[in-house]
């Protein structure tokens, strides 16, 4: 149901298993000033289970920061049960998207069961920028940094801790499960991956799936990298043959992807290459529904 996992000294991962559709990880730095919170959850129960486990290992150090990754409500919606003197951090193309966001208001057909939100509201950042900013929390420092182009949606944003060399990278990773750019862009989501590695980080708290190191990072990211051009090529081949993306989806062969939570994104990638090569804009809940369809049904949840 999530646990709290100290990498570093006063550095905490919030880790949700199976990391499968709203179940995000998060977490938070602790320093002289109180606490740096990355990222909250879906919902009031599963954020308040996060601060709660904050509270006991840090003897309830007050947190005075957050940041959010990008604009998807597992990772954002749960900034309503934040404390209302926590000042939260975004990109600006994240705040403008929360603001629009719809499934907090009304959840499509798409999961089954729809999560429980419980009692979260729209909360976007109030500081907002555009390259990067750094937090000081006593004397730790905590940059906030955007890659320069969208990936997993336009307003990605890591946190980066250059003294621990801790990268929390948002979905900007998806740690064992398929990588979900419907939302961004497939080129800027491989480009982001050079972008990843040259941190040099030691310890990585990706947006879903286990943490990994210096050790598993290079295979992580080559995962990625050969899944982004799988649905490139896929792309291309459908379009040459006049498939739609659920079309080519259905007659693509997973081959290594095949064991990954969440297959069905492949369709909403689909989505987003093709509208990327044909200029288009992508329309969100097409993309959605043939996601359920490909699936055979809504997506399941345990939120
Ligand atoms: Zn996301």
């Amino acid at each position: 149901m999530g646990s709290l996992h100290e990498i570093g000294p006063g550095v905490h991962a919030w880790v949700q298993p199976d990391g499968t559709w709203w179940l995000n990880n998060a977490g938070a730095v602790a320093g002289d000033d109180g606490l740096v919170v990355v990222d909250t959850c879906a919902t009031e129960r599963r954020t308040r289970r996060f601060l709660g486990a904050l509270a006991e290992a840090t003897g309830g150090a007050p947190v005075r920061v957050a940041v959010n990754t990008h604009q998807h409500g597992d990772h954002a919606y749960g900034n309503s049960v934040l404390p209302a003197e926590t000042v939260i951090f975004g990109h600006e193309a994240m705040r403008a998207a929360l603001l629009v966001d719809p499934i907090i208001d009304g959840c499509p057909p798409v999961w089954e069961p729809v999560p429980d939100w419980g009692n979260v509201t729209r909360r976007p950042p109030s500081v907002v920028f555009r390259d990067e900013v750094a937090v000081y929390t006593g004397a730790r420092r905590v940059e906030f940094r955007h890659p320069g182009y969208a990936a997993h949606t336009p307003g990605d944003v890591v946190a980066w801790l250059p003294e621990e060399r801790v990268l929390f990278s948002g979905d900007l990773l998806f740690h064992g499960l398929t990588p979900l750019v419907f939302m961004g862009s497939l080129e800027g989501a491989l480009r982001s991956l050079d972008w990843l590695a040259a941190f040099g980080a030691e310890r990585v708290v990706p947006g879903h799936g286990p943490l990994t190191d210096a050790a598993g990072l290079p295979g992580v990211l080559a995962a990625h990298e050969r899944y982004y051009r799988f649905v490139l090529d896929v792309a291309r081949a459908g379009r040459a043959r006049g498939l739609t993306p659920l079309a080519a989806a259905r007659e693509a062969d997973l081959g290594e992807f095949a064991g990954w939570a969440d297959a069905e994104r492949l369709v909403l990638n689909l989505h987003r290459a093709y509208a990327d090569a044909e200029g288009a804009e992508m329309d969100l809940l097409a993309a959605l529904g043939d996601a359920v369809a490909y699936h055979g049904g809504p997506l399941p949840t345990s939120v």
